[in-house]
């Protein structure tokens, strides 16, 4: 059995995945992924039919990497023949003196020649009836915005790199980490791998692998969830009638089109509580649910109806909600990725900037907004930004 690689990818969830669909496309059979659970599993942060995508964003950095997320899932699509993203337009909305401010988002799109429009209650509930809003209430609407299919996306970059002959392992949890000169080794109850770059994409698992290094980051996972619901109108919902949403504000709530399941979808946003990768539970919490209730009755009071399911899953949040994206100090062949509970939209393009650091040291996208060095990640209790 080979051992040696060239690349290895700890960890194959929506990052993991996606970094080893793009090593593959360069070195083949020399990509060794490893996962610890099976392939698709929902213990991790991104298994579910929908996530939302949208180069509506509070930084031009943000929406610029965004614009390269949908040019990265697109290769994906037109080399596995899956399709992965569905655009249904989306709409941003919020009371003026919301704690997200719409016009940061107006300035970054603008910035970065993104057209949007400025929508006010009366245009918002003409164009989709779904809505029931106050006259102060502002949307932006972006059109590009839509659906990451994530467990599909997540099966297409695994089955993409497979067939460009890379090694995918399951149930092969790594145990330790060792890196010595040019080698890195890589450490498994079914014996040690070797190889020269590793990436690291371990999502709420990332502290205990960066430990492996004598890395701690002040992360903190939390248990998020959504909530699928079976609304009397579901036609309304559909996904050419009706876009992705996110009101802006704290608490943050966000929603679905029709996709996958029977009825539209809704959430808070880091709304859950801190827990551990290992000791979490997948009960949904009511109140959490209640919340979200509340403000489908009050907002968008056709989606309700009973629910047809609530899934838990867990965020890894930095306390400034910003991704790392970085080699490891110290570590100069070993790269991490964290995806600060909003990375899924941009899995592919993460994906695709890793590979570019195990495969050529550098990248042409500035990852300083990403680094491990930023000094709110060296402190021990940081203050926390979720809301952005
Ligand atoms: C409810 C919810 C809603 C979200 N909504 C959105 C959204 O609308 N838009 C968006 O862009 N993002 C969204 N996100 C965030 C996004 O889904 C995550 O940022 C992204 O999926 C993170 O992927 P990951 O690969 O870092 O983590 P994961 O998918 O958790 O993958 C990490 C993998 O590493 C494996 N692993 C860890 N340690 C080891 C080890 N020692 N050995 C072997 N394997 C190991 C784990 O088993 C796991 O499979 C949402 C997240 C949640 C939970």
């Amino acid at each position: 059995m080979k051992r040696n690689y060239e690349y290895i990818v700890l960890g194959l969830g929506g990052l993991g995945s996606g970094a080893a669909y793009w090593l593959s496309r360069r070195a083949g059979s020399e990509v060794l992924g490893i996962e610890q659970f099976e392939l698709g599993h929902v213990r991790g942060e991104s298994e579910d039919h929908s996530r939302i995508i949208r180069l509506s964003y509070h930084t031009p950095a943000y929406v610029e990497l965004a614009k390269l997320a949908y040019d990265a899932w697109a290769t994906l699509e037109r080399e596995s023949g899956d399709q992965v993203v569905l655009r249904t337009g989306g709409l941003d909305f919020a009371k003026p003196d919301s704690l997200i401010a719409l016009d940061t988002y107006r300035y970054a799109m603008r910035a970065c020649n993104v057209p949007f429009e400025d929508l006010d209650a009366d245009e918002i509930m003409r164009r989709w009836p779904q809505f029931t809003l106050t006259h102060e209430i502002q949307g932006l609407f972006q059109e590009q915005s839509g659906i990451a299919m994530a467990a599909r996306a997540n099966a297409a970059h695994r089955k993409m790199a497979i067939a460009q002959g890379a090694t995918l392992l399951d149930h092969t949890p790594v145990i330790n980490i060792a890196t010595k000169g040019d080698e890195v080794i890589v450490e498994t109850r079914d014996g040690r791998y070797r190889c020269r770059k590793l990436i690291i994409a371990a999502g709420p698992w990332s502290n205990k692998a960066l430990g492996f290094l004598g890395m701690e980051l002040p992360l903190e996972i939390t248990r998020e969830q959504v909530t699928y619901f079976a609304s009397p109108d579901a036609a309304a919902f559909a996904p050419d009638r009706f876009p992705v949403w996110i009101w802006m504000d704290d608490p943050c709530f966000y929603g679905f089109p029709v996709f996958g399941e029977a009825g539209p979808k809704a959430a808070q946003d880091a709304g859950g509580k801190p827990v551990t990768a290992d000791t979490r539970n997948f009960e949904p919490d009511p109140d959490n649910l209640r919340g979200v209730e509340e403000f489908l009755a009050r907002y968008i009071p056709g989606a309700l109806g009973p629910i047809i399911y609530t899934k838990t899953c867990l965020y890894t949040l930095t306390p400034d909600r910003d991704f790392v994206i970085d080699h490891v100090p110290g570590h100069e062949n070993v790269v991490v990725a964290i995806g600060a509970g909003h990375a899924f939209k941009f899995a592919s393009q993460i994906g695709r900037l890793l590979s570019e650091l195990a495969l050529d040291g550098d990248t042409a996208v500035d990852l300083e907004p990403f680094s491990l060095d930023r000094p709110i990640l060296k402190m021990k209790n940081p203050p926390k930004s979720y809301m952005v």
